[in-house]
């Protein structure tokens, strides 16, 4: 047990529970401990993620759990924070206990994939919708339901065609899958709305370059070019989506285009964890060798998929695509157990079956082994190639009884509202209970409204008491200040209820309004100095 090697997958993509699934099959359990990271208890079948937004598969059905799919595997779902790559630990974000957790490998293999990057677009963070993970496609369906009951009631013409417009910026494949499926969606959707019926709704994708589909070959762009158009869908070439407000599209050629729905597929950028991660990369991606390893910690650690710059034996750059990811999975599985057992390593050479794209109602276009199909039997061929590469039995019979389904009873337009999380929270406590202990995580800002606390300071396992707090007074504030761990524990004296505010806010907040940062960077001043009343009553845990 004790030789045993421990093996820490990051990232549970394509690339990450195929790594997961390889190593499973080719080493015994006594040979290594796996372990996977991942935000999200789940795996997401990003290809068919486009048709939740029609409703022609179910949120669910794109998902699966991971534990399910990788049984032998540790799952950690958190957050990764830092990776450490010369103590070889990686820590994660906390829990429900606000403690950081630290986790040490043998071998790395890193496969957190991309996010959308909207930091360079002005009002892009705001007002751009991203379409790439499952919140994002229920976020994006929401709002689209969003939009049309609200131009239905709507009498200013000007608004309602903000409202009926739909901006898709970005025409690669997952851009124009996207675009199809709003489209078919607004418009099956129009009959349920008696003052819609009648209005068109405009739908545009912008793409930068001068045909959509570049990873196509040109006839094949021109057949989908041609397919959209037709079905109203307004096609920009050569233009860029430069801004966005709440009320309109700007594009770099000077052009406006009203509307309250804009998403964009582009621009990618590594997550942030790999943005601080010191080693060598090409662009945004972490930079690797033939064997899929990192450059500078070959034999030790492997990135893969979208994160990922790769290059196979001919020299040939990867897409970012699941196909690939799910080559390189096996790679990198195969790699790790050579540098366990000893002997051969082996080098990534998949060049890529072909490509498939589906343009919504009944219509795609495939590009495989060298042969191009388009049209119907390409979406035939479309669905066949995506149900066989479900990973389940339980996910391939659920997406095809979905897909049949939708044959017999339209999609539905059910808006699943989520609770909306207000910036401030709420907490109550019960007395004896601990608000949070020396050494955790600064998390969040108290300020008290009913109730008192006491605060107590350990030292060599002995606490001492320090203040006590009441009505009016915060704490917390110290260790968000200055980004380190309480140094007190604190302890409800009678029911007490707070308002909380999260670091991200508290951090949002004083940055963008110094005033409001200065007063508690006062306040923290005047208490290090050992002065627990006024300037405010209240105290912090240093
Ligand atoms: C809309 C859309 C349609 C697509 N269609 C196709 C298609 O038809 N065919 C095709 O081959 N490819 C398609 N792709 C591309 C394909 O899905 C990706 O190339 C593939 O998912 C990459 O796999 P990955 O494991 O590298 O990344 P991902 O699948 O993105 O997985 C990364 C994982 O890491 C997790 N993660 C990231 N940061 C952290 C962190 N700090 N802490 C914890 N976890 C973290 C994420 O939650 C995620 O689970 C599509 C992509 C999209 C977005």
């Amino acid at each position: 047990m004790g030789t045993r090697k421990r093996i820490l997958i990051l990232g549970g993509g394509f690339s990450g529970v195929y790594t997961a699934r390889n190593l499973e099959r080719l080493l015994r359990p006594d040979e290594a401990t796996i372990s996977l990271i991942n935000q999200e208890n789940y795996w997401v079948y990003q290809p068919l993620l486009p048709e939740v937004i029609s409703g022609l598969v179910g949120l669910t059905d794109v998902v699966c759990p991971i534990r399910q799919l990788c049984r032998r595997t540790g799952l950690v779902m958190r957050e990764i924070q830092k990776i450490d790559l010369a103590n070889k630990v990686v820590t994660v974000s906390p829990g429900f206990r606000p403690r950081l957790l630290d986790l040490s490998f043998d071998y790395l293999v890193i496969a957190l994939g991309s996010i959308s990057n909207f930091w360079g677009t002005p009002g892009g963070v705001e007002h751009l919708k991203p379409f790439r993970t499952l919140a994002d496609a229920l976020s994006l369906r929401n709002h689209l339901i969003q939009t049309l009951e609200e131009a239905e009631i709507e009498t200013d013409a000007g608004l309602r065609r903000k409202l009926l417009t739909f901006v898709v910026a970005g025409g690669g494949f997952s851009g124009v899958e996207v675009v199809a499926e709003l489209r078919d969606f607004v418009d099956n959707m129009r009959r349920h709305f008696p003052r819609l019926r009648s209005e068109w709704a405009r739908c545009v994708l912008v793409h930068a370059g001068d045909r959509i589909l570049p990873e196509m070959s040109e006839s094949l762009a021109l057949f989908a070019h041609k397919l959209l158009a037709k079905r109203g869908i307004e096609i920009r070439l050569n233009e860029r989506l430069v801004g966005a407000t709440s009320e309109k599209a700007l594009l770099g050629s000077g052009l406006e285009i009203p509307a309250k729905t804009i998403v964009s597929s582009v621009p990618s950028s590594n997550p942030r964890v790999l943005q601080d991660l010191e080693c060598e990369k090409e662009g945004w991606r972490l930079k690797v060798n033939g064997n899929l390893e990192l450059v500078g910690h070959e034999g030790c650690v492997w990135a893969l998929g979208d994160c990922a710059s790769i290059k196979t034996v001919s020299g040939n750059r990867t897409p970012p695509t699941a196909q690939h990811a799910t080559r390189e999975a096996k790679t990198v599985a195969m790699n790790i157990v050579a540098a366990i057992r000893g002997g051969p390593t082996c080098r990534f050479a998949f060049e890529g079956l072909g490509k498939l794209g589906s343009l919504g109602e009944y219509s795609a276009v495939a590009e495989v082994l060298g042969v191009r199909i388009s049209g119907f039997p390409a979406w035939l061929l479309w669905r066949a190639v995506y149900l066989a590469k479900l990973p389940s039995l339980r996910q391939k019979v659920r997406i095809a009884l979905s897909w049949f389904f939708v044959l017999l009873f339209p999609p539905d337009f059910v808006q699943m509202r989520l609770t909306r999380q207000p910036a401030i929270a709420r907490q109550h406590f019960e007395t004896g209970e601990v608000v949070f202990r020396q050494g955790d995580l600064g998390d969040n800002v108290y300020l008290i409204q009913s109730g008192e606390c006491d605060v107590f300071r350990e030292t060599n396992g002995r606490q001492s008491p320090v203040a006590t707090l009441g009505p009016g007074d915060c704490f917390g504030e110290m260790a968000l200040l200055n980004d380190v761990t309480r140094n007190a524990t604190v302890r409800v004296r009678t029911s007490m209820d707070v308002l909380l505010l999260s670091k991200d806010d508290f951090d949002a907040l004083k940055t963008s309004i110094p005033v409001f940062g200065d007063v508690f960077r006062r306040l923290a001043t005047h208490r290090s100095t050992g002065n627990l009343e006024p300037p405010s009553k209240g105290f912090s845990e240093e």
